[in-house]
């Protein structure tokens, strides 16, 4: 078979152009991402040769190869893994593999010349363009003849031929590298490289010696060590091999578990969100390995769905090495593993809750909207996951949590007071929250979409049930106001409006459920409330937006007796003037409460007209 010309997918070829020219200062961890790329194939054939043995028989020592050939200037990285076939290689070197890659992509573009972000995002087999002007690949994929080199010198295109049917099996990288890339020729410098960043690597990573291979890793997996031997900086590496990640991970726990079912597990909590937490095809990506065998990172039964953001690796010796993947779903071991790590790794967060009070808040700023899925999904771990959950305050600047909330309840409140909302913005400006303030009641402010479902299903904490404040249940009444004016306040009578409230009644219609007096308001004339029984206002609206609610619900109107424009239309009414010369009033206070709720008014037209009708009046 001729050659083959192909082009990079012109996001590939854009990143290469930014790998090649850029000045990074930390070239060497191309190195770590060959060989941890290696690592991986030789992981995928071991596990494929647990259910067919032939694949590894004409050379069962799975290992990875680093040799360098001075005059050649060229270094190559050899592995005995998987391989690749010639859809593999276009797929896998010619398209983006990588999430990471676009998102690089789009932070690059942002500011053009700090590449040095380039290593958060782990550019994988392209860093390799990094150090070398041409890199070729020589592969054969395991159980197949026919083996393929791929080429290029990262200029846009690569070629693919066909090889000779006597290359061994897997993938050999030659990196023909630049000018000034000598130093990856000197054997010292490529030991320190594998052994800073690839010691964890199972499998040998050997170089040729003058005598015989010598070995640059302790080649043994990791979390079969000893605490002890292991060093933050290889827990670190580790770290970021297994998840793929470029930062520091926050919290590390590695534990082994003996008794009824024995299993080991090193696992981690990153410091930073990754940028697709919330999407759906975000899986569990704890590895699952039996026996030190990798078996998969795709066993969703390893972990609660609001764990998703725990990485590292599980190795049990109680599951069978031939398990297959489908087989993992149901298993009574992996259930008590499962309940097990879940467990430790709540009792592990509680502890840095309790002691760095500080950093937990930054955990929490990471992940604890994905936590909170926890309270509604998981009863058994309800009152540790409620523990665990930090609030934002009406009354203060700090996350809190609800035993602090509790603690500094007012004389006669007996019950936690929440808003839920869109924005932090939106809600501290909310109507309902006046009375509230005007008392020091604080009020728990609540903005991530999960928020309305948990709080419908956990009634209480602490024996005090959650009151959303935009119900009429939650009564400011039989809380005591702390300072003396606020009680001449409360003693003073507010006027009577019960003719403003007919006139809202007859104005309205249907479009509300009631008309009442409340004293929760102080600076706004109105607002709108659910009725006790009735799904909370923003709720209602996030279920509108997934089309699981389609008839508009009724509120109740509530109506602030002390504000001057009730006492306004009182005032008129007392004096005689019709209810429909002031229908426009009633129109446009509504609209306004309707407005404040963050809701789109019904008839915006409508309530223009009107609100013009008023100032043309005033202007007049
Ligand atoms: P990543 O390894 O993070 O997926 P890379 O760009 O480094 O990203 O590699 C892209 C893909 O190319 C890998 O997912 C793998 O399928 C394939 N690949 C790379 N190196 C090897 C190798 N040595 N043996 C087999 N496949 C490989």
């Amino acid at each position: 078979m001729t050659q083959e010309k192909m082009q990079f997918q012109t996001e590939v070829a854009r990143l290469l152009d930014i790998v090649a020219n850029a000045l990074y200062s930390n070239q060497e961890i191309f190195l770590r991402e060959l060989v941890s790329n290696a690592s991986d194939a030789c992981d995928k054939l071991r596990y494929l040769s647990l259910t067919d043995s032939d694949l590894l028989k004409d050379d069962s020592e799975l290992k990875i190869r680093l040799t360098v050939d001075k005059e050649a200037k060229t270094l190559t990285i050899a592995d005995n893994g998987i391989g690749m076939n010639r859809d593999d290689l276009i797929a896998n070197l010619g398209t983006i593999a990588k999430s990471g890659t676009l998102d690089f992509l789009k932070n690059f573009s942002k500011d053009k010349k700090d590449v040095s972000q380039i290593g958060q995002f782990g550019v994988g087999f392209y860093s390799s363009f990094m150090v070398s002007e041409k890199v070729t690949v020589n592969t054969r994929r395991a159980g197949e003849d026919r083996s393929w080199t791929w080429t290029s010198d990262g200029q846009g295109e690569y070629t693919i031929d066909e090889g000779s049917s006597d290359v061994a099996r897997g993938t050999t990288v030659t990196l023909h590298l630049k000018e000034d890339a000598g130093e990856y020729l000197e054997e010292n410098r490529l030991s320190s490289i594998v052994g800073r960043y690839s010691d964890h690597i199972q499998f040998p990573v050997v170089m040729k010696g003058e005598e015989e291979d010598q070995s640059l890793n302790s080649a043994s997996a990791l979390w079969t060590r000893s605490k002890s031997d292991i060093s933050e900086e290889q827990y670190e590496e580790f770290y970021r091999h297994t998840a793929n990640a470029f930062d520091s991970p926050w919290l590390t726990m590695h534990n082994t578990t003996e008794g009824v079912i024995e299993y080991t597990s090193l696992l981690y909590v990153p410091s930073q969100a990754p940028f697709d937490l919330f999407q759906p095809e975000r899986k569990i990506g704890v590895q699952l390995f039996v026996q030190r065998v990798f078996i998969t990172d795709e066993c969703q039964e390893l972990l609660p769905g609001y764990l998703r953001f725990v990485r590292g690796i599980v190795d049990s010796s109680d599951l069978p090495l031939n398990i297959s993947r489908e087989l993992l779903q149901d298993n009574p071991v992996l259930r008590k593993i499962r309940s097990g790590l879940t467990k430790r790794i709540l009792g592990e967060l509680k502890k840095k809750a309790e002691k760095d009070a500080e950093s937990y808040l930054s955990f929490w700023a990471a992940f604890g909207a994905v936590i909170k899925e926890g309270l509604y999904e998981d009863f058994e771990q309800r009152d540790t996951l409620l523990g665990l959950t930090r609030f934002n305050s009406s009354t203060s600047d700090q996350l809190t949590s609800l035993a602090d909330y509790v603690s500094r309840m007012k004389e006669g409140q007996n019950a936690v007071f929440y808003i839920t909302g869109e924005s932090l913005e939106a809600i501290k400006n909310s109507p309902h929250l006046e009375g509230f303030r005007s008392k020091g009641v604080e009020v728990l402010l609540m903005t991530d979409p999960v928020d309305d479902f948990w709080l419908g299903q956990i009634g209480e904490f602490d024996g005090k049930p959650f009151k959303s404040i935009t119900r009429v249940a939650a009564d400011l009444d039989e809380i005591k106001s702390e300072t003396e004016d606020d009680k001449k306040e409360e003693k003073k009578d507010a006027p009577n409006v019960a003719a403003v409230l007919e006139l809202f009644k007859l104005g309205l219609g249907d479009k509300i459920k009631d008309v009442r007096v409340t004293q929760r308001l102080t600076d706004s004339p109105v607002c709108l409330v659910a009725d006790d029984g009735d799904i909370d206002i923003h709720l209602a609206r996030i279920l509108k937006q997934h089309k699981q609610l389609n008839e508009s619900q009724q509120r109740i109107l509530e109506v602030n007796p002390n504000h001057p424009i009730i006492i306004q239309l009182k005032n008129k009414l007392d004096g005689g003037t019709s209810a429909s010369d002031l229908e426009d009033y009633t129109e446009v206070l509504y609209g306004q409460a309707i407005i404040q709720e963050g809701e789109s008014l019904p008839d915006p037209a409508n309530f223009t007209k009107k609100l013009n009708k008023i100032l043309a009046a005033k202007i007049a």
